[in-house]
């Protein structure tokens, strides 16, 4: 038996994304900057697959930008925005302490370059309010990040809301929409979102190839230099494989998306309900409502997250705990303590996130299997032990 329910850290390439990349690594191989029949092939290509990005959050083909990935296309919007409009509109900063490090990194880089920043925290459940956000901008405020759906509990913010603050404000605001693009639906223009960034790993197409959606007339500094692709935003060849990759991917969850939604929702609340019915002690992370389709997250009391991690592998069942990025380190996921879990109960936690062809075979497999481990690492917490018999 072999299970991967890590999908929110990656996924496989869908045979028909990979087929589609295929030609574009050894017969359409030009570079599109090209006059020549090799270049012009390319160059379709690439415009192809612009407008199937653009079609899955209501954006225009010329607003979007590719890039390496999520963390980039973080990268250049935050520290792209803020640069070239610090000067008109001031350098401060609203964002959420439950973000990716992609963007907590990027914020806490601009705080030592003369920037301020406001972290929004987070309730229970792992929400922000548009009232938060209202609060906290001020006449000096750029920009707003802040993401569509968290990848640790999978809590979705309110983003119409803010969006619809942000731009009574006059303030810009970008979304780090990595988990929820493809997943649930998106409207760049009803919900007023200037930038946003896409990831092709998290949606069933190739790593290291990404994009950003950025308004139209929008403002951005050059964060890296060289060539004039992707209109000056992102210099460098290309990659075209990627990008068509990408393209093929977004076309595939669009077209799949409400089906897809809805069979993952039936069978992730039938993994929840499962698992905290037969597991004492334990909680769901994040919100029961507004929660991406395929995410599952837990804590159980006494038990080590680490060690839960190994025993569901040794089981076949791959699984996360915390974030991938800060998995290796001891201190536990910044997203479980900014919900309010105390340090002990976070250590013990589990993220399960399911792909378009889990089965309810495999969840079945999971709710025999995951409570005898973690009633046996339980029985090695001497914590648990004097619990149990009061
Ligand atoms: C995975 C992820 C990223 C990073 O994307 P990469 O393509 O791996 O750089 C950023 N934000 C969120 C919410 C993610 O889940």
């Amino acid at each position: 038996m072999k299970i991967y329910l890590d999908h929110a850290a990656t996924t496989y390439v869908k045979p028909q994304v990979l087929s589609a990349m295929m030609p574009y690594f050894t017969e359409h191989y030009g570079n599109p900057g090209g006059v020549h029949s090799y270049s012009r092939t390319a160059k379709a290509a690439l415009d192809d697959a612009r407008a199937k990005v653009a079609a899955v959050i209501g954006a225009q083909s010329d607003e979007i930008y590719f890039t390496a990935g999520g963390s980039e296309s973080d990268n250049l919007c935050i520290r792209g925005i803020a640069k070239a409009n610090a000067e008109r509109k001031g350098k401060h900063i609203i964002t959420t302490n439950i973000e990716h490090h992609a963007v907590l990194h990027t914020c806490e880089a601009l705080e030592k370059e003369g920037y301020e920043v406001t972290y929004l925290s987070v309730d229970g459940m792992g929400k922000v309010t548009a009232e938060q956000v209202r609060d906290a901008i001020r006449p000096d405020t750029v920009l707003v990040t802040i993401m569509f759906a968290n990848n640790e509990i999978g809590t979705i913010e309110p983003i119409r809301e803010i969006g619809a603050v942000c731009k009574e404000k006059g303030v810009f605001f970008h979304t780090d929409a990595v988990q929820a693009f493809g997943s649930v639906p998106i409207d760049v223009k009803e919900m007023n979102i200037d930038a946003l960034s896409i990831s092709g790993h998290k949606l069933y197409g190739p790593k290291g190839i990404g994009a950003m959606y950025v308004r139209r007339g929008l403002r951005m500094a050059q964060v890296l230099t060289g060539g004039a692709q992707e209109r000056n935003r992102r210099p460098g060849t290309e990659n075209i494989p990627g990008i068509v990759g990408l393209g093929e991917a977004a076309k595939l969850a669009h077209e799949t998306m409400e089906q897809n939604a809805k069979q993952l929702t039936e069978l992730r609340n039938y993994l929840i309900d499962g698992v905290l019915s037969r597991i004492p002690f334990s909680r769901l992370n994040g919100s029961r409502e507004d929660r991406l389709p395929n995410n599952a997250s837990f804590c159980f009391e006494f038990v080590e997250g680490e060690g839960l991690l190994l025993m569901l592998d040794l089981k076949g069942i791959a699984a996360a705990s915390g974030s991938a990025c800060t998995s290796g380190s001891l201190d536990p996921s910044h997203v479980l303590l900014a919900i309010g879990l105390p340090h002990e109960i976070a250590h013990g936690s589990l993220r399960l996130t399911l792909g378009t062809d889990t089965t309810r075979e495999d969840i079945d497999y999971v709710l025999e299997t995951l409570p005898p481990i973690v009633e046996r690492l339980r029985m090695m917490s001497p914590l648990y032990n004097v619990r149990k018999d009061v």
